[in-house]
């Protein structure tokens, strides 16, 4: 039984990991290097070389020819440039080699990626840095090194760097809060993220007959087909062979690059699916979930199958997201958001539960932010995701308990209560506050939080840096408080309270997709940025700038870059779908419903040549002459709209958003109706029952 997959041998076979680190280097250069891990200091050069040596010729025995510095550039994807290990040795041959400097530093100049104006062009040289904190690791053919991308004037251009930058200050601010809590020994603390992964399938010969869904990821025309999701029968359905041997190889890749894929499944829409890996420190989840979506989409093309990723890839069924939750816990691995047993251990959680509670109310519009993309505005607040107001949902024991604590204060002398936060008093609290209520953003699950915001294509950086940099924030802002109080107890039963009492109004356990929530949020004072076009004007505001310098997670110029760039992302993004419609429009849809209406009238003429009577012929012929009619002006007024749309990109998103897009509405509507009466066989492209029931 030879083709027996060996998981455990295979798992992380193809990474630089700590295990293969401590077998190949020298005693004293594993240890150097774990030191500059755990103290985040330089790596000296001739410990690098030691490494760099090491990696080459661990990567040569796997097969590598090349090394690459591979960074996350603020494209939300990764990028990568190869050199070969080849180095002449003066007659003609050569040898392969690979030095501390290569391996620490790289000068990819990479000019051509959004810069968001942090670089002008004489000075458009980027730069890499090794992350050592995450693996090395070889892949088709070349060793892979995960690096920070920045200017030649030090400035960050990817999204690594303020991800790395917010762990260090969420670490720093909460071993401040354990070491009020007698904790002596921790010495980081790590977020930790689980990002389950929504995706679709599709047959490759299908998806290369529709322009649409090869330029812009989604369909932007499409009937209803006769059948939906409303049968359930696809979530959680047998897996078909097609798609279970792609699932089988992903799988076999993901592991041998170290990458805890855990559960697949199919989802609620049909050919939709979920992978969720085995949550890990944020910094190696990020870099998987990126491996993960470039792998799911090349291992589906093996298997004549394509991945989409993107947030709605049709209309009437659901579209994708990720799930990220998010945790912090201790070097030593305890979980700051458990329930504890004892009244101390629940003091400590209720301190974070309560500065999470806070940072999320303070910071809404910033989280909304960073889940604000052309794509995602299809999901949220579509009643297949949660809504686009940000709210917590904690589960009722935990209700009961926050409730109590901010009443007790309110209406019980605190030496009477029974809800004394302090370290004596308190209800031991249930560890299975679970949760189902699939319509809150962002849910308690016993001891992580849900944050289920994110769109399927994005990186999860942006959502983590600032659920770190707000936790860092508001545990900054609580040791200030602690730090030297003469009644810890009384000072942090005060603390508590006050806060939950303050930010109570961001909690919610009702249902999101009500219209009655809209209206309660409204009066509750939550913000409820609709659309990515109204929340990203929100971003750089002087609030979120001020909070992200002040934790050193970005300069204001590095802040206000990515600003830039999310807001020229949704215009081109907006502009590239528009044009594509009018293109397959005019030059698709259009020709097909005249040269279907052509045939019924030359039909009809010989029918009448027969004296046979052709009523169904002229109706149809009818609507479809009249369809074809609305049809063009809704491609001119789409044409047109683009025509003005304004320079300046807030003004251009929010042209985008009520004029463009619902000119693109429009014509859809027209086309789809074009569809639903027009003889398939004319039709120029696969329609939604080929594509979703192949
Ligand atoms: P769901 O009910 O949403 O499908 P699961 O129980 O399958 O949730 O878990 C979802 C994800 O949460 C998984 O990736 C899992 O590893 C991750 N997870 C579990 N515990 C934690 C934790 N303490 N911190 C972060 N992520 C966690
Ligand atoms: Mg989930």
């Amino acid at each position: 039984m030879s083709d027996v997959l060996n998981v455990p041998e295979i798992f992380g076979s193809d990474v630089f990991n700590e295990a293969t680190m401590k077998q190949r280097l020298p005693a004293d250069v594993y240890l150097a290097w774990k030191h500059c891990v755990t103290t985040g200091s330089q790596l000296p050069l001739d410990v690098a070389n030691e490494i760099a040596e090491a990696m080459k010729v661990w990567a040569t025995q796997k097969g590598a020819t090349h090394y690459t510095h591979w960074f996350q550039p603020m494209t939300g994807i990764t990028a990568e440039k190869h050199d070969s290990f080849i180095s002449p040795t003066g007659d003609g041959r050569v040898i392969m080699e690979f030095s501390g400097k290569e391996l620490v530093r790289g000068e990819p100049d990479a000019s051509s990626f959004p810069s968001g104006g942090l670089r002008a062009t004489f000075e458009a040289r980027g730069y890499t840095a090794w992350d050592p904190t995450s693996c090395a690791f070889v892949k088709d053919g070349s060793l892979y090194i995960p690096t920070c991308f920045f200017s030649y004037t030090g400035q960050s251009l990817d999204k690594k760097t303020p991800l790395l930058r917010s762990i260090d200050e969420v670490s720093r601010e909460a071993v401040r809060i354990l070491r009020l809590f007698g904790d002596e020994e921790t010495q980081r603390v790590i977020p930790s993220v689980g990002a389950e992964q929504e995706y679709f399938l599709l047959p490759k010969d299908l998806y290369a007959q529709r322009e649409d869904l090869r330029l812009t990821g989604r369909t932007l025309f499409g009937a209803q087909p006769p059948k939906g999701q409303e049968l359930d029968d696809h979530y959680f359905g047998t897996i078909r062979t097609r798609v279970s041997s792609f699932m089988k190889d992903l799988d076999e890749q993901l592991w041998r690059l170290g990458i805890l894929s855990k559960t697949k499944h199919n989802e609620g829409a049909p050919c939709q699916h979920e992978l969720a890996p085995i949550y890990t420190d944020v910094n190696t989840a990020c870099d998987a979930n990126q491996l993960i979506m470039e792998i799911m989409k090349k291992c589906a093309a093996k298997h004549n199958l394509v991945c989409l990723l993107h947030e709605k890839p049709f209309d009437g069924v659901n579209g994708s997201g990720k799930h990220n939750n998010w945790s912090l816990s201790t070097d030593s691995g305890k979980n700051l958001f458990s329930p504890g047993k004892t009244p101390s251990q629940n003091a400590r959680f209720l301190v974070f539960l309560a500065a999470f509670i806070a940072g999320v109310d303070e910071y809404q519009d910033f989280l909304r932010c960073t889940v604000a993309t052309a794509g995602n505005d299809h999901r949220l607040g579509a009643n297949e995701a949660p809504p686009a107001i940000i709210s917590i949902f904690l589960g009722d024991e935990l209700n009961g308990i926050i409730h109590s604590i901010i009443e007790g204060t309110n209406y019980i002398e605190p030496e009477k209560s029974m809800l004394r936060i302090g370290v004596d008093v308190l209800p031991a609290i249930p560890k299975d506050t679970t949760d189902r209520n699939r319509t809150s953003p962002l849910a308690f699950t016993g001891n992580k939080f849900e944050f289920r915001m994110l769109g399927s294509s994005q990186s999860i950086a942006g959502p983590n840096i600032a659920l770190n940099t707000i936790m860092a924030e508001e545990l900054a802002k609580f040791a200030d408080a602690l730090e030297g109080a003469k009644d810890f107890d009384a000072q942090l039963q005060k603390l508590v309270s006050q806060t939950l009492m303050e930010h109570k109004r961001i909690i919610f356990s009702g249902n999101g997709y009500s219209q009655e929530w809209k209206e309660e949020a409204a009066a509750r004072g939550l913000s409820n940025l609709a659309s990515a076009a109204e929340a990203l004007p929100t971003y750089a505001s002087d609030k979120n700038i001020d909070l992200v310098t002040r934790h050193g997670i970005f300069t204001e110029e590095e802040f206000r870059a990515r600003y830039v760039i999310h807001m020229e992302a949704y215009n081109k993004i907006v502009n590239i779908e528009a044009r594509t419609m009018v293109d397959m429009a005019l030059h698709q849809i259009m020709p097909a419903a005249l040269h279907y209406t052509h045939d019924l009238c030359r039909g009809m003429e010989s029918k009448q040549k027969m004296m046979v009577s052709s009523r169904a012929e002229k109706a149809l012929a009818e609507k479809l002459s009249a369809g074809t009619d609305a049809l063009y002006d809704h491609i001119e007024s789409l044409r047109f709209s683009l025509g003005a749309v304004p320079k300046e990109a807030v003004s251009a998103a929010s042209y985008y958003h009520d004029v463009v897009i619902p000119a693109m509405q429009d014509l859809r509507r027209e086309a789809d109706v074009l569809e639903s009466l027009t003889d398939k066989s004319y039709w120029p492209y696969p329609t939604y029952s080929d594509l979703l029931y192949y």
